[in-house]
C-alpha cells in the first residue's frame, strides 16, 4: 500500500482581523491541529481528520461556526457546512440548517446516507432528527461577545447591503492521509448582518470547499466573491495546471480580488503534501501539521 507522509492544515477565517483578535484565537488552531495529528500520523483518513478537526473548531467559541456562529440581520442563525472526500470525489453540503451542535458531521451524513448533494433548511433539519442528532435552540449557539457585535450593528443601521467583508472566524480544514486521500471540509455561521435565507460559498462544492485527486481547498472570506469565481476548484485546477500549492492559492486570491470585491483566503493541499495558504483580508487564522516540522501556527 502507498505510504504518504500525512499533512493536515486549518483556518479559522479571513477578515479585517485585529492583531489581538488573531492572537487570542492562535492557540484555537493550535490545540487542534495537536489534537487531531497524532489521528492522521497513525493512518487516520483523510476524512477524518478533517471532520474532526472542524467539530473542533464548530466547539470553540471563538469561531464563526457551530457555538460562535455570527446573527443574521433578523437576529437567528444558521449554519452552512460542506465536506468532500478527493478520493472519491464525492462531497456534500447543508445549507441555511438551524439547531444541529456539528455542521460538518450533517453534511458528512448527507454524503453517506443520501444520494444528493446539497440539502437545505427545515428539511435538513429533518434529516438531522432523522438521523439520530437532537436539535439545540439558537440561544445554545449564541456567544455574548456576538450577540453584543450585532446589537452594535443594529444600531449603527447596517444592513445586507453593508456586507463588504467576512468579519473572521469561518472554520476549515484540509488533509493528505497515509493512502494519499485528500480530503476539504468547510463550516460557517455566515456572515453577520446577512439577509435571513442567504447561503454563502461554504457549502458548496467547487466554490467554499473541493477535494479531487491533485489537490483539496476550504475558502473564506465573502461568499458572495467566492463563488463567482469558484474559488476552490479554480485553486485545484491551477494545481493540475503544473502550479504548487502556494503558487495556486496566491493565484486564486488575487483573481478574486482582481474580478470581484470583498476579501478572501483558502488553505490548499495538493496531493504531493504541498501546502499553500493565502489572504487579501488583513489576516486569516491558520495553521499546519506535518510529520517533518510538527504543529506550525503562524504569530
Ligand atoms: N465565506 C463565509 C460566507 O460567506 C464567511 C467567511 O468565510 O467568513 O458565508
Amino acid at each position: 500500500m502507498q505510504q504518504n507522509s500525512p499533512v493536515l492544515v486549518i483556518h479559522a477565517g479571513a477578515g479585517p482581523i485585529s492583531p489581538e483578535h488573531y492572537a487570542r484565537n492562535r492557540p484555537g488552531v493550535g490545540d487542534v491541529l495537536a489534537k487531531v495529528a497524532p489521528r492522521l500520523a497513525s493512518g487516520a483518513p483523510a476524512m477524518e481528520a478533517v471532520e474532526l478537526a472542524v467539530r473542533m473548531l464548530e466547539d470553540d467559541p471563538r469561531f464563526n461556526a457551530g457555538i460562535g456562529s455570527s446573527l443574521r440581520l433578523d437576529g437567528s442563525i444558521r449554519f452552512d457546512a460542506s465536506i468532500m472526500d478527493g478520493s472519491e470525489l464525492k462531497g456534500a453540503g447543508i445549507a441555511a440548517v438551524r439547531g444541529v451542535p456539528n455542521p460538518i458531521s450533517l453534511a458528512r451524513l448527507v454524503l453517506e446516507r443520501t444520494p444528493h448533494v446539497l440539502l437545505a433548511g427545515e428539511n435538513a433539519a429533518e434529516f438531522a432528527v432523522d438521523c439520530g442528532i437532537d436539535l439545540l435552540p439558537d440561544n445554545y449557539f449564541i456567544t455574548e461577545e456576538r450577540r453584543k457585535l450585532w446589537e452594535k450593528k443594529l444600531m449603527a443601521g447596517e444592513t445586507p447591503g453593508d456586507q463588504v467583508y467576512s468579519s473572521g472566524g469561518t472554520v476549515g480544514a484540509v488533509a493528505l492521509d497515509r493512502q494519499g486521500r485528500l480530503a476539504a471540509g468547510t463550516s460557517t455561521g455566515g456572515l453577520i448582518m446577512s439577509m435571513a435565507g442567504r447561503v454563502g460559498d461554504s457549502p458548496i462544492l467547487g466554490a467554499g470547499t473541493y477535494a479531487d485527486d491533485v489537490a483539496a481547498a476550504s475558502c473564506t472570506g465573502v461568499g458572495e466573491s467566492i463563488m463567482r469565481i469558484l474559488m476552490a476548484k479554480t485553486a485545484s485546477d491551477y494545481v493540475r495546471q503544473g502550479m504548487s500549492a502556494q503558487e495556486a492559492s496566491s493565484e486564486v486570491v488575487k483573481l478574486q480580488k482582481e474580478k470581484t470585491p470583498g476579501t478572501s483566503g483558502l488553505i490548499l493541499l495538493s496531493a504531493e503534501g504541498g501546502i499553500g495558504i493565502a489572504f487579501n483580508s488583513l489576516a486569516m487564522n491558520r495553521g499546519y501539521w506535518t510529520e517533518s516540522e510538527g504543529v506550525i501556527v503562524p504569530e
